[in-house]
């Protein structure tokens, strides 16, 4: 089961620009900002701006409405940071087991060098 939304989470704080950020987009449904710690050349974070814990959390109980913005948002993230060609890598991890840290759903998107052919 899913734990209920922590309001204090990092992300949450970024949210509220409470904590800085190098932010890259936003609109109604979604704010993208660069990974602190990045993995690849490009390394961008999206979340939904509602309250959600995971993907899986998002998936149940978001509203058409809030899906299809955090989908178009991510896939428009991609293609500002120039992702799209040659190729890019979405990740969204589940859980503690899964190597979630953050407990607010948020999208990997890696690019900017060969990836390989599974994940790190
Ligand atoms: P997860 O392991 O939960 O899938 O990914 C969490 C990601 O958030 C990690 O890649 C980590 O580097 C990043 N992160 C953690 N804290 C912060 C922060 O305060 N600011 C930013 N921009 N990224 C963070």
């Amino acid at each position: 089961a899913t734990l209920p939304y922590d309001d204090q989470n990092i992300f949450a704080k970024i949210l509220r620009d409470e904590i800085p950020s190098r932010r890259v987009y936003e609109d109604e449904w979604a704010v993208a900002f660069h990974d602190i710690a990045p993995h690849a050349p490009t390394h961008i974070l999206v979340i939904p701006r509602g309250p959600y814990v995971s993907w899986d959390d998002f998936a149940g109980r978001a509203s058409e409405a809030e899906i299809a913005g955090f989908v178009r948002a991510v896939g428009h993230v991609a293609r500002e940071a120039g992702a799209v060609e040659p190729g890019y890598r979405l990740l969204a991890n589940i859980g503690p087991d899964a190597g979630q840290e953050v407990p607010h759903l948020h999208v990997h998107i890696l690019a900017g060098k060969p990836l390989g052919p599974m994940l790190a």
